[in-house]
């Protein structure tokens, strides 16, 4: 089709840049807006061959796992990089938000990813649960992967404004930016075209605290915690805590010696909740109703900011990271991916491995490379190249076995005046 070749590909001459953490069909909606036409529309009679692909996508989500195709065919026409536009859909943040997306290993899956360590606990004191067709974050209902979604009122009331992907999934209960608490969105959009707009509510500081961690890593891909200020973990590593987290306060606590249970008594009483919420039948944080994740991820926030106050100590290494340094405790019978790892926490030799790959790159300029080019290959502006080399550099890797973006053959990267 000589129509697709790049060098006759005319990009659309109108398309905003996207916004950080926007969903891909809020910038295609803000795209289309500007033509007055659909999302459908736009795509159909302006993706080329790709347009062919353009209905079966769009019924079954933009925002979850779109064609290579289509978001390359939109690349072309709006310049922005295809690995910048996955990570505006679900599948672009595998495996940092999921190992995989296909919930049929559920239990294996649910295991590594919640199970397989612990912060607040002690290691393997939560046991072990039956999961059926899970993954994390996310439902598993024939509806789709999506919760109830919820909007910020004061963005909402900025119509040129996007939204982000994570806005349907439970991650965060606020808006950093305004410090309110997220609203469900059917009354958020009434009452802005009533001219009645809901009221927005203040979130506690211990919310906006645990959200902006969240915000930071799935913006910036890494985050500092209170426990390690020298050196950001990875977006990765946080969603997996966030979940873990998450688990520990709703487990039973007729499961957990008395140092357990005492910490998380101390949590639940300080958010003025039941304890777990008043869960009667444990269920993963996934399967439960709105109100009761809202809880949960409350609690979460106040068992972050009483660990790093020093008024609960975690009971795993891992869970040291959320403390100051001056409160770390001494617990020798565990392993995570900065010790040794033990061979039956398949987590922490995933992290291992990865430790393990920084240290050869330290005087292996080919393994520095490789790992250079995996971290930029997100990039788009070279701004955000050099942040990534720099990044590897403050980990010890030598400038000179990372070559810059020119030697890189990086020449799509933009300059931040033309970003
Ligand atoms: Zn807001």
């Amino acid at each position: 089709m000589t129509a697709d070749r790049p060098d006759r590909i005319r990009r659309w001459p109108v398309h905003p840049v996207p916004e950080p953490g926007e969903a891909l069909t809020s910038w295609l909606t803000r795209i289309a807006d500007r033509y007055d036409m659909s999302v459908s529309l736009l795509l159909r009679h302006n993706l080329g061959a790709a347009s062919m692909l353009v209905e079966a996508a769009v019924a079954a989500d933009l925002d979850f796992d779109p064609p290579l195709a289509l978001l390359q065919a939109i690349s072309e026409r709006t310049g922005n990089a295809v690995a910048d536009l996955r990570l505006m859909t679900i599948a672009g943040w595998v495996p940092w938000l999921a190992d995989c997306l296909d919930p049929a290993d559920g239990q294996q899956m649910f295991d590594n990813y919640v199970r397989s360590d612990s912060a607040l606990l002690l290691p393997a004191e939560a046991g072990t649960n039956v999961v059926t067709r899970w993954r994390p974050w996310l439902s598993t209902h024939d509806k789709g992967w999506r919760t109830a979604q919820r909007l910020c009122p004061a963005c909402a009331r900025q119509p040129e404004r996007g939204t982000a992907l994570f806005t349907a999934v439970p991650v965060m209960l606020s808006c950093i930016e305004h410090g309110c608490l997220l609203e469900p969105a059917a009354p958020v959009r009434v009452g802005l075209a009533l001219k009645e707009p809901v009221a927005a509510r203040p979130a506690t500081d211990a919310v906006i605290a645990l959200d902006t961690l969240t915000w930071t890593a799935l913006t910036t891909g890494e985050v500092l915690l209170p426990g390690r200020p020298e050196r950001p973990v990875h977006a990765g590593l946080w969603l997996r805590m966030l979940r873990m987290l998450l688990d520990e306060v709703s487990i039973s606590t007729s499961r957990l010696g008395i140092r357990s249970t005492a910490i998380v008594e101390r949590i639940w009483n300080t958010t003025g909740q039941p304890i777990r919420a008043g869960l009667a039948v444990w269920k993963p944080y996934e399967r439960l109703d709105t109100a009761r994740q809202q809880a949960m991820l409350e609690a979460v926030a106040t068992a972050v900011h009483l660990a790093e106050a020093g008024a609960i100590t975690p009971g795993s290494t891992l869970g040291e990271l959320l403390t100051r340094p001056r409160h770390r405790s001494v617990y020798d019978g565990d392993v995570h991916w900065w010790s040794t790892p033990g061979p039956t926490d398949p987590w922490s030799q995933f992290w291992q491995d990865a430790e393990n790959v920084v240290t050869a790159a330290r005087s292996d300029p080919g393994t520095a490379r490789w790992l250079l080019e995996l971290f930029t290959r997100r990039c788009k502006t070279l701004t955000h190249f050099n942040l990534e080399r720099a990044f590897l550099m403050n980990n010890g890797i030598p400038a000179a076995y990372l070559p810059g973006a020119y030697e890189l053959g990086r020449s799509d990267l933009l300059r931040d005046d033309q970003a």
